[in-house]
């Protein structure tokens, strides 16, 4: 609720901060148990910062994280220790975040070792049974990272994630740096994972295509501000913010002759230092008018599980972007 994370700028001898970058600036977000929220954006509107604060991995600068309604920054240290188990991450990069001088027993079983202190012999039995639960090959248990592929690594980074049995999983850009037919088999994993275990995912990507196959719900995020959130299937049929739109005119459609007006972007992504005036997305908005320069738009609901932050959202019907 209300979730803001400000970065210092600072300068010159005396580490002056002369300004901050609004990396995450008032969001209010609600992920449902089992469901996955997908969250989409540009690399460097914040997404990823949303997500290390929601794990309490970063401190807020200001607001509250609630985890089965409890107020996460409130929490003693029991609790806290508890929450770790039940929160998880998975990153974007396989290769860099697995050491490569442990054996990927080792990998997968260090964190029933340091919140479990479980038995070799314990951890052992353990990482097998994850290992096949990703589909490895637990015969090469006392193999080294580099030796797997990409794919192969994202489940190691996967089955580490999973070794606590949390119930909650941030997966950032976890399929981003693999190959189309790789990624497909590692969101195919997560999604059989998330039935058989209860996991609730965050799932950050910065491209729509990525996170339509495996979202119950979308977030577009741009510049620190979530600018719109809907069901999967309804955002992609019927954008209402013009950046969304934007990001969806940008995937290629495998029916050419339902071709719709592609929305181009104009300019690069404003510094989150220094945002523009009113609806951070003016100066790129095909649609902007005079009150968009001035007056930031809230983020509305605009019916069930739908809101949009934008003083002229798009209207329900193909016809309607065209006229605009
Ligand atoms: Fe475009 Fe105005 Fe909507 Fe911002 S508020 S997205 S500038 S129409
Ligand atoms: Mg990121």
């Amino acid at each position: 609720r209300h979730l803001k994370k400000y970065f210092p700028i600072k300068t010159g001898l005396f580490n002056r901060v002369v300004g901050h970058v609004k990396a995450v600036d008032d969001i209010t977000l609600g992920i449902y148990e089992g469901e996955t929220f997908g969250l989409v954006g540009e690399s460097g509107c914040g997404k990823s910062t949303l997500g290390r604060v929601v794990l309490h991995l970063q401190r807020a600068t200001s607001g509250e994280v609630f985890f089965d309604g409890k107020n996460v920054q409130a929490m003693n240290s029991q609790q806290l220790r508890r929450l770790r188990q039940d929160m998880q991450i998975i990153f974007q990069d396989p290769f860099g975040s697995l050491n490569p001088r442990f054996q990927v027993r080792d990998i997968i079983g260090e964190p029933l070792r340091v919140h479990q202190r479980a038995s070799a012999n314990d951890i052992d039995k353990k990482v097998v049974e994850l290992m096949e639960l990703v589909g490895l090959d637990a015969s090469r248990r006392n193999r080294y990272p580099h030796e797997f592929s990409g794919g192969q690594r994202q489940r190691i980074g996967i089955a580490r994630a999973i070794a606590l049995n949390p119930r909650f999983i941030v997966a950032d850009e976890a399929v981003s740096a693999l190959d189309v037919s790789v990624q497909s088999q590692v969101l195919n994993l997560l999604m059989k994972l998330q039935k058989e275990l209860g996991l609730t995912f965050l799932f950050i990507a910065h491209g729509l295509n990525v996170v339509r196959h495996i979202s119950d719900r979308v977030g577009v995020m741009y510049l620190g501000k979530l600018v719109e959130v809907a069901r999967t299937e309804e955002l992609f049929a019927n954008p209402l913010h013009p950046y969304t739109a934007a990001l969806l005119s940008a995937i290629p459609r495998p029916t050419p002759h339902r071709k719709k007006e592609r929305i181009v972007l104009q300019g690069d992504v404003p510094s989150p230092a220094n945002p523009p005036s009113g609806c951070r997305f003016h100066p790129r908005c095909s649609f902007a008018q005079e009150q968009c320069r001035k007056v930031a738009p809230e983020l509305q609901i605009v019916s069930s599980d739908r809101q949009v932050a934008c003083h002229f959202p798009l209207e329900y019907s193909e016809m309607k972007v065209l006229i605009h």
